[in-house]
């Protein structure tokens, strides 16, 4: 019951991720429609009921474009868990401020970099001029895209993957 369903817009924007309990009560309270079935039924004792994969409103929902949350997670996940230093995978790596704090560097986007220790330590407080080291590339804010902000449920639902390609 607790299967995560794709919900979309009115309009097939893809907006949000919801429990299946939570996407067959809008689909017996008439908000919403099954669009995607394929994982097969559910059975109580008096009704059997297709179990939802992707659903959509009946009514347009309008609300503001998502944006992806400025934390640790989703930095690494922008810059693919990748040192931006050494380009090494590292199973742990830590956030480096380009521009040291002490330098005025600020926690934005465009300034945090996944690093793995060791590069994060041997830049210490310094610039990376002053460290003489280099970016693989310039960060900055990930794109708002949907296959953006759902990368991470496709992974496991592929069936997703239409829905979510081109918002
Ligand atoms: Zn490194």
């Amino acid at each position: 019951m607790y299967t995560p369903v794709l919900v979309l817009n009115a309009n097939f924007e893809p907006i949000h991720v919801c429990t299946t309990r939570r996407a067959i009560g809008l689909i017996l309270t008439g908000k919403a429609s099954l669009v995607l079935n394929g994982r097969g039924e559910i059975k109580t004792v008096s009704i059997s009921f297709p179990r939802p994969s992707v659903i959509r409103l009946d009514h347009m929902v309008h609300r503001p474009r998502a944006q992806v949350r400025l934390t640790k997670r989703e930095i690494l996940r922008r810059d693919d868990f990748t040192c931006q230093y050494c380009g090494q995978h590292a199973t742990y790596l830590t956030i480096d401020h380009v521009v040291p704090r002490r330098l005025g560097g600020l926690h934005s986007w465009d300034n945090l970099v996944a690093a793995c220790p060791s590069c994060n330590h041997h830049k210490g407080g310094r610039t990376i001029e002053q460290a003489h080291m280099h970016l693989l590339r310039f960060p900055a804010e990930p794109p708002t895209s949907a296959s953006y902000l759902f990368a991470r449920h496709v992974k496991t639902n592929d069936e997703w993957l239409p829905f979510v390609e081109g918002w």
